[in-house]
């Protein structure tokens, strides 16, 4: 796959520079190697730098808005965004059920943020939302916006490498139940987190240069991504800015 250097220095694969042109281009990996959709539900959030993260890797991503875009969905990621917005699209567009009826036929799901927020079966002093994962999250569990930092970790399953996390007014898994496979602790609570069907991620590898969970997912979901050898875990020309290509600033 060529490469070229985006506005802010960050790589991106050829195809992958407007949101329109990753939706509907293939890369020529994808013709070959790939037929199958990993969708990302487009209500609100972070939904450009997952089909992103997802065409860096070889893999054709779907914005998903109604129920006609989950046929041929072997994935749906929920981005990160804000979990009650979130929910409330959800249910205006009448895609909650769509959600499960899916979920139930074998689509596996990731949430980041407040994605995983509404996958969980049990929020601290709130209802829950979806509920197709056994964990108990607390929202907005750091403190405020201006309380997002930025870490690193490794996790030996997703990565050998050390991996960029990133944590947006994130929240913390504070229960995992049974058949949950924790990822990542840190401190007094989980940051990432999995059962066969669902994983979920209070940090948010798609406003990263990573691309390990992306690549994880993806093989989570029956589907072969370029390995690490084509495109590496993390993109080392990755700065800062990166995250904000899409949406750059004029200069001067
Ligand atoms: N604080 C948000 C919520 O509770 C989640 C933030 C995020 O997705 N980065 O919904």
């Amino acid at each position: 796959m060529k490469y070229r250097k985006s506005l802010k220095g960050s790589c991106l694969p050829d195809g992958a520079g407007s949101y329109a042109t990753m939706a509907k281009k293939k890369t020529s990996a994808q013709h070959h190697i790939q037929k199958t959709t990993i969708g990302v539900l487009d209500l609100q959030g972070d939904v450009l730098e997952h089909l992103d993260h997802l065409a860096r890797i070889g893999i054709q991503g779907q914005p998903v808005k109604t129920s006609a875009d989950f046929s041929n969905l072997v994935g749906l990621i929920i981005p990160g965004g804000e979990s009650t917005c979130l929910s409330r699209l959800i249910r205006i567009f009448g895609l909650d059920d769509q959600i499960k009826q899916a979920f139930q036929k074998g689509m596996k799901i990731w949430g980041t943020c407040a994605g995983a927020i509404l996958l969980a079966s049990a929020i601290v002093g709130e209802k829950p939302h979806l509920g197709l994962i056994d964990i108990e999250i607390e929202r907005n569990s750091f403190g405020s916006q201006l309380d997002s930092f930025a870490s690193e970790a490794i996790i030996p399953k997703i990565s050998t490498n050390p991996l960029p996390l990133t944590f947006i007014r994130a929240p913390k898994i504070r229960r995992t139940g049974h058949g949950i496979e924790t990822l990542l602790w840190i401190d007094d609570y989980v940051a990432a987190a999995e059962s066969p069907e669902v994983l979920v991620t209070v940090f948010h590898p798609e406003l990263t240069g990573c691309v390990a969970f992306h690549r994880y997912f993806t093989r989570k979901c029956g589907l072969s991504p370029l390995d690490e050898n084509m495109v590496p875990d993390v993109d080392p020309d990755w700065n800062k800015n990166s995250w904000a290509r899409f949406a750059p600033v004029p200069q001067g």
